[in-house]
């Protein structure tokens, strides 16, 4: 039976190798008998989502092996790893979301709910049908339709939603916000970012308003949308005013989602009970999309601009712009402006044209901590474990790893690397690279594992 389960998931997984290892990491094969297969999964999120998107087929492939039909009992499991980086930790003592915590409660009734316009502050043009999903924001799309009350998947709150600068966050962020919107115009969303938050409140002590404030973000809040909360580092008050406002929508059950340029447990000056808070529910992270997302979409971005453009000018784009989408959809903007300033089609030759007058000679490279966190991610590890002196092997190798890929891509010198990585003198740095060097060339797993990292890196 475990060969019936090998073949059918060797045979799906050659299908989608990208996406299928995310969640199948996080699934368990406990046997299958009597007709009734046995899975154990991370969690909730992963076995719903497995359900929805793989099982039939997986079924039709054991099918096919075996002659019968079988069903599906899952169990849920957390010790197994995680299909999204959180911190390890953390796993182990998951609290169970802790009893609701008692809040001061504003006095004002509820007001009756009322007809809602379209909540200001949304972009109109950030809309789930607007986004192209690949295996690189596939977990966060999914979280956020489950978040929106789309989709088959149950929801979490809150929802985090993190990952680099210009990989849609905040479009996911606001694409729940229409959703919901359009479902139940009653609905009353506050969208806002953290940083608009903190002058908001600033303005409300100063004016007295709190009152007010409060009854906004506690009371009169079903959807709360907070982007970029990572502003919030060092604001002591404004935490303590979030704290509290988090605890009052989360224990009302309303939903709540959060984007950060970072994982929760990576955000510096942010109090350890919020940091706790943000990881109740689920943490999503968006990477940088392979090619194929990225030439999906430039012609995604092309069709809404309504820009003629031909197929080989997206993939152009795509390869030259690798690590931030904001910038891809910039570039396509210019070279649409050109074009329309000169009268000239957009097809290849012009676009090699334009893009290299105005593109950096090179791409920019990543930085250290682009590193550390594509390889936390990848191992599935934080980075104070990379960063720190923990000589367990699979933690060694994977800063040997980090080590490496810095070296390699950023050309950082070996005292600089020293620094960096935990205070190591610039020998030992010296062997990790070597060590890797050396392995990369015999070990096919790890470079497997160091091709997906550079995948991840946006090479
Ligand atoms: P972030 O908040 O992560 O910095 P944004 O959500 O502002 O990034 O995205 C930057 C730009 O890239 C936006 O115009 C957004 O529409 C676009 N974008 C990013 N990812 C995608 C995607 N997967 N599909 C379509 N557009 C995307
Ligand atoms: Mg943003």
């Amino acid at each position: 039976m475990q060969d019936v389960w090998n073949g059918a998931i060797a045979e799906l997984r050659s299908k989608m190798p990208t996406t299928f290892d995310r969640w199948f990491s996080s699934v368990q094969f406990d046997g299958l008998t009597d007709g009734v297969l046995q899975l154990r999964a991370q969690n909730a999120f992963v076995r719903d989502f497995v359900t929805t998107h793989y099982i039939p087929v997986l079924k039709e492939k054991i099918r096919e092996r075996t002659g019968f039909a079988v069903d599906v009992a899952w169990a849920i499991d957390a010790e197994l790893p995680s299909p999204v980086s959180e911190k390890p930790a953390d796993r182990q003592s998951v609290p169970p979301p802790p009893a609701p915590v008692v809040v001061e409660r504003v006095s004002a009734p509820e007001p009756p709910m009322q007809a809602f316009t379209m909540p200001g502050g949304l972009n109109p043009k950030y809309l789930f049908a607007n986004f192209v999903v690949g295996a690189s924001n596939e977990l966060a799309h999914a979280a956020a339709l489950a978040a929106a009350g789309a989709g088959s998947v149950r929801r979490y709150n809150p929802l985090f939603i993190c990952g680099g600068t210009g990989l849609g966050k905040t479009h996911l962020l606001h694409a729940i916000g229409h959703h919901v919107h359009a479902a139940r115009p009653s609905a009353r969303i506050v969208v806002v970012s953290a940083e608009a938050f903190t002058n908001e409140f600033i303005a409300a002590i100063a004016a007295k308003e709190m009152d007010a404030f409060r009854t906004r973000y506690r009371t009169q809040c079903d959807l709360l949308l907070m982007d970029d909360v990572h502003n919030l580092a060092g604001r002591e008050q404004t935490q303590e005013e979030f704290f509290h406002t988090f605890n009052a929508l989360h224990s009302a059950d309303k939903q709540i989602v959060l984007t950060s340029d970072r994982y929760p447990h990576e955000l510096e000056r942010t109090t350890e009970r919020l940091v706790s808070r943000f990881t109740w529910g689920l943490v999503a992270d968006v990477q940088v999309p392979q090619l194929e997302t990225r030439v999906a979409i430039v012609r995604k971005k092309a069709q809404l601009e309504q820009l003629e453009i031909d197929d080989d000018v997206a993939v152009l784009l795509a390869q030259a712009i690798r690590s931030n989408v904001r910038e891809l959809e910039g570039a396509l903007i210019r070279l649409a402006a050109q074009a329309s300033i000169l009268g000239r089609r957009i097809d290849v030759e012009f676009a090699r044209s334009v893009l290299a007058s105005t593109l950096p000679s090179r791409q920019q490279p990543v930085s250290v901590e682009d590193v550390v966190r594509a390889v936390c991610h990848h191992f599935n590890l934080r980075s104070s474990d990379l960063l720190g002196k923990d000589r367990h092997r699979s933690v060694a190798q994977a800063r040997h790893v980090a080590i490496y890929l810095c070296r390699q891509r950023l050309k950082c010198s070996y005292p600089e690397l020293g620094r960096h990585f935990g205070h190591r003198d610039h020998t030992s740095v010296m062997h990790a690279v070597k060590k890797v060097e050396a392995l990369r060339a015999t070990d096919a797993d790890l470079r497997g594992h160091i091709d997906a990292i550079e995948r991840k890196l946006g090479s």
